[in-house]
């Protein structure tokens, strides 16, 4: 699944892109997941462009010039969003190279721009989606998210909030939940839960101050550094600019069950917490 650090490295690559230039066309299937009739996205935004591309958690925002609507994009489990202009391919989101061959049996909506490069939606499983909405409707959305630990509001002191009065939460299941902290994931949680030492199976109310403040640098430099390294897809995929992403080198818990910790040599533990596979080490982590 796309985390938030896949997510933004695919939202400033379309930056670089695709901003100011005239949508020529709006191409979809019939299994597209669009929030508004076919007809209404094409005379939506076929003459359009995009004027900025944010994003909050790991739903990408590509704002519109009339500064009234905005279009949302989630890639949720299979999404990707891949920018093709002649023979070059930008991929990005859910790490499948199958589907970089666009277009294909799974892509599901293009945008053709007036310099002839095209943006396609591919979802293998369908749970992403395409929504268009107001402004309004957008700031209802962003006030259901939590603080994410890319923007300013992610201090210390919003971090241990948190914290308060939520007693028997297991950590991991907190740290998942999006309306807590937005846009951290399976793979992220249980690389930041090993930096920091903490079990991800603790209750969160018998962690110690200082295990707090570690978590809080942890997260931050976790993901700053998954950003810098443009997430862990593709890491085996050259794209145009030559860039791939490369964070999968730095992984020292994801994927590595029944392997040596690279601290410690004893062998992670591989187990289920709330339902998602985890890995930590028993040792390193307390
Ligand atoms: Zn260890």
């Amino acid at each position: 699944m796309p985390e938030l650090p896949e997510v933004e490295t695919i939202r400033q690559d379309l930056r670089k892109k695709i901003l100011g230039k005239k949508i020529n066309d709006f191409v979809f299937t019939k299994k597209a997941r669009l929030n508004k009739t076919t007809k209404f996205f094409v005379d939506f935004f076929v003459g359009n462009h995009f004027a900025e591309i944010d994003r909050i958690g790991k739903l990408i925002i590509f704002v519109l010039p009339d500064e009234k609507h905005v279009l949302l994009v989630h890639l949720k489990m299979t999404g990707q969003l891949i920018y093709k202009k002649d023979d070059k391919i930008i991929p990005g989101g859910h790490s499948d190279v199958s589907t970089v061959d666009v277009p294909n049996k799974h892509t599901h909506v293009q945008f053709h721009f007036e310099d002839g490069s095209k943006v396609f939606f591919n979802d293998i499983r369908r749970f992403g989606y395409l929504s268009l909405e107001t402004i309004e409707k957008l700031e209802k959305i962003k006030s259901k998210y939590g603080i994410e630990p890319l923007t300013d509001n992610f201090t210390w002191e919003n971090f241990a909030k948190i914290f308060a009065g939520k007693k028997s939460t297991i950590l991991k299941a907190l740290l998942l939940n999006q309306q807590i902290i937005s846009g951290l994931g399976n793979i992220y949680v249980d690389e930041t839960c090993f930096d920091a030492g903490i079990r991800p199976d603790r209750r969160v109310n018998t962690l110690t101050l200082a295990e707090l403040k570690r978590l809080f640098a942890s997260t931050k430099k976790i993901i700053k550094k998954a950003v810098e390294e443009r997430g862990t897809t593709f890491n085996n995929y050259l794209d145009a600019d030559g860039k791939k992403g490369s964070f999968v080198k730095f992984l020292k818990v994801y994927g590595r069950g029944g392997q040596k910790c690279v601290k410690c040599k004893s062998i992670l533990t591989k187990t289920k917490i709330g339902g998602r596979g985890t890995v930590y080490c028993e040792k390193c982590q307390k």
